[in-house]
């Protein structure tokens, strides 16, 4: 799997829709200061589904949008789309290419697709959970962000690890199967106290 094309329209500084090719192997970006460098990988972070506007640089989710220049009016609108060569079937999906979109309207209003088709936040997460790439994994090392996972409390690192070994999805469906196991549990308490009472 790879990421083959980065759209960009409305988010940050791209008020005009900008698409990125990008070829197997390593690309660079280069830019003046202040050009959007970071705003691009913020993209795909925010495609991934961040959840975090501060870490996205912002104070609400709202601020994503093309906020206008001197010379130009907002927009209305974020929208990014992600396109992966899925040929060696790494994610759990058909067809071979994944296209993932986002989009965020000024009155709040958010949606996800998944290859064009309307899906939840929740099932983008997943498909990307433990794939390496979902929006807390060490795909994406920010400016800061070294010091940040030296600096961690031991725990926290662990998650790190966690997430690049692709244990984090097995250790949330115990977490959930324990807390079912836990209801049934108490649901089986009160049976016994019915029984009890009854006979
Ligand atoms: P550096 O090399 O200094 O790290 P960079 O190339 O990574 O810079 P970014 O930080 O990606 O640049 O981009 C910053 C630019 O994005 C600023 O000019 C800022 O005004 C602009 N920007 C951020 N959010 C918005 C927004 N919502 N609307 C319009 N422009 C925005």
């Amino acid at each position: 799997m790879y990421l083959q094309e980065l759209t960009i329209n409305g988010f940050k500084s791209f008020a005009d829709k900008t698409q990125i090719k990008f070829d197997p192997g390593l690309t660079g970006v280069v830019g003046p200061n202040g050009s959007g460098k970071s705003n691009i990988t913020e993209a795909i972070r925010w495609v991934l589904g961040e959840q975090s506007a501060k870490s996205l640089r912002g104070e609400r989710m709202g601020d994503v949008i093309f906020a206008g220049t001197d010379t130009r009016p907002p927009l209305n609108r974020a929208e990014v789309t992600m396109v992966f060569n899925n040929d060696d079937g790494y994610l759990d999906q058909q067809p071979t290419q994944v296209s993932v979109t986002r989009r965020l309207f000024r009155n709040g209003d958010s949606e996800f697709l998944l290859n064009n088709k309307q899906v939840r936040l929740k099932d983008i997460v997943t498909l990307f959970m433990d794939s390496g790439l979902g929006r807390d994994s060490f795909a994406f090392i920010s400016q800061g962000r070294v010091e940040a996972i030296f600096n961690s409390k031991p725990e926290d690192r662990r998650g790190i690890f966690e997430e690049a070994a692709g244990v984090l999805k097995y250790k949330q469906q115990k977490a959930k199967a324990q807390a079912q196991l836990d209801e049934t549990d108490d649901n089986l308490d009160r049976v016994h106290d019915i029984v009890h009472e009854l006979s």
